[in-house]
């Protein structure tokens, strides 16, 4: 059974797992040296050494970079990334120059695909579609087996799916992406304006952030809405029908056999769930004509990409 490094680069922190068939036998952790590429790629090779010494004389078949941006078809290059400094960036011959390892850079959201896909919650389909719900909404797309990338590597980019014309102003510039309604930063700015509102609804939620509803965050909904307060059970339901409706449009286009909901949003569960399952339901295309698509939260949690980075190289190691 092979061992294979997964490596996630998110805006923060560098997370990097040694990986056995879908299992983390180590971790290592660095901060992200967000504006600096050369650090960036420095701090890679620390991670990946660390865990090459963890693995001792076991073969290592390869590296799985998920990074968050565009990465090219080829695995070579970030095209481009909104939080940290890459533009056209070689990161793959970069750290090919330090490294033995064979390494490939994988979009995030692809390779916590394809960690849901073989390990995780989609691990009984042959065809899913994953949602990662946190700030933004990203997704993966495994068709038939085989991870979705596109003509030039950047598919399944579902958070800008337009789904209000003339909406809410989206990070990319367009309006009414559907990540400005489904995502986490949507359930904040509405919990928020609900704490604005005045309304004596909004009792447990001006008590958790202290009257400053800039003080309050998506974790004190989930928490609230855990503890039975119908406000925060309102915005996560609201949040869940966003999510359902968007899934039935993507199910049109893709007909997955599961559509697996990721994220940091996630942990709040069925109360995120269910409501997303029913909108889904009330809104899938050919419905009572064809396989219902199962809604299912992900299983892998912050792992997924790590897992699924790694997962890609000792997949592509054994020629799958
Ligand atoms: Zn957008």
């Amino acid at each position: 059974m092979s061992l294979a490094i997964g490596v996630d680069i998110g805006g923060t922190k560098i997370a990097g797992a040694l990986v056995r068939e879908g299992v983390v036998l180590e971790r290592a952790r660095v901060e992200t040296p967000a504006e600096d590429v050369d650090a960036i790629a420095e701090a890679v090779v620390d991670v990946l050494d660390q865990l090459q010494g963890a693995a001792g004389d076991q073969e290592v078949v390869g590296a799985g970079i998920a990074c968050a941006g565009f990465v090219d078809r080829e695995g070579e290059t970030i095209l481009f990334s909104p939080n940290l400094a890459w533009r056209d960036e070689p990161l793959r011959a970069r750290l090919a120059e330090r490294t033995d390892l064979p390494v490939r850079l994988e979009n995030d959201a692809n390779a916590a695909a394809w960690g849901e896909f073989r390990h995780g919650a989609g691990r009984e389909h042959r065809t899913m579609t994953l949602i990662t719900v946190g700030t933004g909404i990203g997704g993966g797309v495994v068709d038939d087996g085989h991870l979705l990338r596109g003509s030039s590597g950047i598919a399944a980019e579902i958070g800008h799916l337009r789904v209000v014309r003339d909406g809410l102003r989206c990070g990319c510039g367009n309006r009414g992406c559907w990540e400005q309604y489904a995502s986490g930063s949507a359930l904040v700015r509405e919990a928020r304006e609900l704490v604005r509102s005045g309304t004596p609804m909004a009792g447990r939620l001006v008590e958790a952030c202290g009257g400053d509803p800039e003080r309050l965050e998506g974790t004190d909904v989930t928490r609230l809405a855990e503890e039975g307060d119908p406000a925060a059970e309102e915005l996560l339901h609201e949040l869940g029908v966003w999510l359902g409706e968007g899934a039935a449009s993507l199910a049109a286009v893709l007909d997955p056999g599961a559509i697996v909901i990721g994220g940091g949003v996630s942990a709040a569960g069925d109360l995120l769930v269910q409501p997303a399952q029913r909108a889904f339901r009330r809104q899938l295309t050919g419905r009572g004509h064809r396989p219902w698509p199962d809604v299912l939260l992900a299983s892998l949690g912050n792992d997924a990409g790590v897992i699924g980075a790694a997962t890609i190289m000792s997949d592509r190691a054994r020629g799958r």
